[in-house]
């Protein structure tokens, strides 16, 4: 069979490829290996899937680190608000929620995934489920069409790779487009799992001590070996029976990953900011002003209004106070330690969560070798990349799937149109 544009996956890049090819009437097949196509979009957003972030185009930029100001161009002519545009057309009602994440109003991803799917198939795409794709066929530097297991070809000038990455496998993604890719003479930058969990060995993870902690808007730094920082994260984080975890220890965590590789380090400190609003100063005041004012109690019992429970015994400890000291006898320097302790917590991380367990998969499809204005190769003609394949990674929030919905209506539209 001969198709027009064969799109390879059918996650959030590759629905979104189909229906930007058929819109341009090309006779569209899209292959997917599983039996469910949108299967991680179906779980992403906790389920509630974060369609896009409605913030501005630096914003969005800023909070895809990995790559942001590729997607300048795609990003220019099919972004948030298209997105937005697009769902609304479809009669799928949106909401914002904080941090400009986007919800649908059902709080059910299947609404989203439902109605790309209807659309796909509405607009005439040929769909095959169950049918992974071996090869991607190449002759003179140009695409030809694909070869499935089954031992099945089918050609096409123009095929869109929307394999997605490696992580979380069980979705379909096991990063099987960076072979066709390296096959095609493309390069794979150093593939590494982001938006993951942060591993420890510190005696008080170990022993658990914090399991189940969650800290609310805190701030989180990673530090380098020059002692510097190098990025600080505000928001809620939480203490797992392994290291930490929740939405800042996420973003911070791809930066982690870099100190670790970049030499050979075998530990990085993480600082907790639980004061982030006071300075050092301020918290010294503050803390010492509770303690006066009620001078007969336990420090133990004083510090209860401004820090969890759980953590007040390891503080004390560390800092050398005896947790029943009162106001009077309170030695001043110690108190000083308890607050730089509370301002700077120091965790020192010693890993991640592996590849598969991680949100998303950092590196990938080298992107000075693919047009950002079209998403096809420049180095076989009708090639395209869209999605996590590609060397693009951002935080949660919206922000991936943005860059796989931009990236994929640019790559279907461009592949249409040759
Ligand atoms: C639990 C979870 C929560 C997330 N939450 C968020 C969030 O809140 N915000 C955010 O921005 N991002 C989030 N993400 C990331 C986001 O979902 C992905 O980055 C995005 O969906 C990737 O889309 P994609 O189309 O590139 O790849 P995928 O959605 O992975 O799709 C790839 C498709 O290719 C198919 N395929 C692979 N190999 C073959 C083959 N050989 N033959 C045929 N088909 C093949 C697969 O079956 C799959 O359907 C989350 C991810 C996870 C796992």
């Amino acid at each position: 069979m001969t198709y027009d544009v064969i799109v390879i996956g059918g996650g959030s890049a590759g629905l979104m490829a189909s229906i930007a090819a058929s819109r341009q009437g090309a006779k569209v097949l899209l292959l997917d290996k599983g039996d469910k196509l949108g299967r991680k979009l179906g779980i992403s957003g906790g389920g509630r899937c974060n369609v896009t972030n409605n913030k501005d185009m630096d914003d969005l930029i800023k909070h895809i680190p990995g790559n942001g100001r590729f997607l300048y161009s795609a990003l220019t002519q099919f972004g948030n608000r298209h997105i937005i545009d697009f769902f609304e057309g479809l009669g799928i009602r949106l909401k914002e929620e904080d941090n400009g994440r986007m919800f649908p109003v059902s709080d059910k991803a299947k609404t989203v995934v439902d109605a790309l799917i209807g659309q796909v198939r509405k607009q005439g795409v040929e769909i095959r489920m169950s049918s992974p794709v071996k090869r991607v066929l190449y002759q003179d530097g140009s695409v030809q069409g694909v070869l499935l297991h089954s031992g099945e070809k089918m050609n096409s000038r123009a095929v869109v790779i929307a394999s997605g990455g490696c992580s979380v496998p069980h979705t379909g993604s096991t990063g099987d487009g960076y072979a066709w890719a390296e096959a095609g003479g493309h390069t794979i930058t150093q593939l590494f799992p982001t938006e993951v969990p942060l591993t420890s060995k510190e005696a008080f993870i170990r022993s658990r001590e914090l399991q189940g902690l969650s800290l609310r808007e805190v701030t989180l730094s990673v530090w380098n070996a020059k002692g510097k920082v190098v990025i600080s994260h505000r928001g809620d984080m939480l203490f797992t029976h392994f290291g930490l975890s929740g939405p800042i220890a996420l973003r911070c965590s791809q930066f982690v990953v870099k100190e670790l590789a970049k030499t050979e380090r075998r530990e990085v400190l993480l600082t907790v900011d639980l004061f982030p609003d006071l300075s050092m100063d301020d918290l010294y005041k503050e803390s010492m002003a509770l303690a006066k004012a009620d001078a007969k109690k336990a420090i133990k019992n004083v510090l209860k209004p401004l820090l969890s429970e759980r953590l007040i015994p390891m503080l004390l400890e560390r800092s050398g106070l005896d947790d029943q000291l009162t106001y009077d006898n309170i030695p001043k320097q110690k108190w000083l330690d308890l607050c730089k302790l509370m301002k700077a917590f120091p965790v020192h991380i010693h890993g991640t969560l592996s590849i598969e367990e991680a949100f998303v998969t950092g590196g990938g499809v080298h992107l000075k070798e693919i047009d950002p204005s079209t998403m096809q190769s420049k180095l076989v003609n009708g090639l395209y990349f869209c999605g996590e394949v590609l060397d693009i990674h951002g935080y949660t929030g919206g922000y991936n799937i943005t860059a796989a919905f931009s990236t994929g209506y640019m790559a279907g539209l461009s592949a249409a149109q040759q």
